[in-house]
């Protein structure tokens, strides 16, 4: 039997945090391990379908948290109230209506938050990484880590995240980690949260958040101490899955789409000529007609849209290894440059403080991400220039099983020491 391993996401960590001395003792720790600094996260919000497959999001199909599909949207069957309560007027009946519409998901155990989607959207979209559980047989439509240990008969103990299953506070997640460490399982998933929330509220570069992380430092590294001591042998990934970018301009990019439907004579909302989703940094459009998309396109691609960003062409989703097929992403795309927040969004409240945003460019060093590999049977090193999917096959070997059959990346403790750099 090999030593337990325990993998801890540390959910926008990135890898400046680590590389600029903001989290000393976990910094310390990385020089004793196997260190891949400045890894590169795919394009996209689905990092933990990466992880678990090693595979693009070309290749597992999940790219951001929703995806456009009427037919199978769990709010479908409620589609004539949410346009009753989408047409309440003002901002205090948009208020009700939100409200409504939590109520409602939850009485009919609908696990897709609505977030600040407007309502009568909500009957357009699914989740799409989170729409199966990850550790039920084939909860990817591709091979994953979940499916290797099962095949292997290995067991796992999970304290991870996914959306619409509660799963307490990262005291929680990481008491209970510890508490089940006796129980001798091979693989252990934890998921920490601190660090996202805090990037987003304070911004990555600011004396509050280098105070936070300081303060995370101590808390994290005691009880990774604990833990080593307590299971000698102990295997251990820390990895930070992205970056987070400081804001620096809002863009009201409804407004300008708004405008520019109107201009070209075309309805937009749900269910009209244009509708959209509206990520922190990127603006996705679909059309009633393929004939509105140029026209469209080449409205968005003027004025203060253009200085804040650009539309994804082909080549760039190629590139970016972006889904291709279906409408499931958006009939068109555009992505904000880094640190533009499309403001308002579908997450947030217009009185919410953001000043960290991530899911920009990942070449971008501040989208960049890190790992740690600490074992013994892996020798201390560095790697630079590394992606994320590499870390399902790095965990599969640390696992003794098979790597996902459809991963693309690289085991990096078999890597020699400069690739890549
Ligand atoms: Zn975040």
């Amino acid at each position: 039997m090999t030593h337990p391993t325990v993998f801890v996401l540390l959910d926008a960590c990135r890898s400046r945090y680590l590389e600029e001395g903001k989290l000393p003792r976990m910094a310390a720790f990385a020089q004793r391990s196997l260190y891949a600094p400045g890894m590169r996260p795919g394009a996209g919000f689905c990092e933990r379908s990466e992880i678990l497959t090693g595979a693009s999001a070309a290749r597992t199909g999940n790219f951001a948290a929703y995806g456009f599909d009427p037919q199978a949207s769990p709010y479908r069957a409620q589609s004539l109230l949410l346009r009753g309560l989408g047409r309440l007027p003002g901002r205090i009946g948009a208020k009700v209506a939100t409200r409504l519409t939590r109520r409602l998901a939850w009485r009919r155990g609908i696990t897709m938050p609505p977030h600040r989607i407007p309502v009568a959207a909500l009957e357009r979209f699914r989740l799409t990484e989170d729409a199966r559980d990850h550790f039920e047989p084939r909860g990817f439509a591709v091979d994953s880590l979940a499916d290797r240990l099962r095949e292997a008969g290995r067991t796992w103990s999970w304290h991870f995240t996914a959306v619409g299953v509660p799963n307490g506070d990262d005291d929680d997640r990481l008491d209970a980690l510890e508490a089940a460490l006796s129980a001798r399982r091979d693989f252990y998933l934890a998921y920490v949260e601190t660090i996202d929330a805090e990037g987003h509220r304070l911004g990555p570069d600011s004396p509050e958040m280098d105070e936070t992380l300081g303060r995370f430092d101590d808390w994290f590294m005691d009880r990774v101490e604990r833990w080593m001591a307590a299971i000698p042998g102990l295997q251990l990934a820390i990895v930070g899955d992205h970056g987070m970018t400081s804001v620096d301009r809002h863009l009201n990019v409804l407004d300008h789409a708004r405008s520019a439907a109107r201009r070209l004579g075309l309805k937009f909302g749900p269910n009209r000529d244009v509708e959209c989703f509206l990520d922190s940094t990127m603006a996705r459009f679909w059309f009633a007609h393929r004939s509105m998309i140029a026209p469209f396109r080449d409205a968005l691609e003027a004025g203060e849209m253009a200085e804040c960003g650009f539309v994804v062409d082909r080549a760039l989703r190629l590139e970016h290894e972006i889904p291709a097929t279906g409408r499931l992403y958006g009939d068109l795309l555009w992505w904000a440059d880094p640190g533009v927040l499309i403001w308002p969004d579908y997450f947030h409240r217009a009185t919410d403080r953001v000043l960290g945003m991530h899911g920009y460019d990942p070449e971008h060093i501040d989208s960049r991400g890190f790992a740690i590999i600490h074992a013994p049977s892996v020798a201390p090193g560095r790697r630079e220039n590394r992606e994320l999917r590499d870390l399902a096959p790095t965990l599969a070997a640390l696992l003794q099983i098979e790597a996902p059959r459809d991963s693309q990346g690289r085991d990096l403790a078999a890597l020699p020491e400069m690739v890549g750099a």
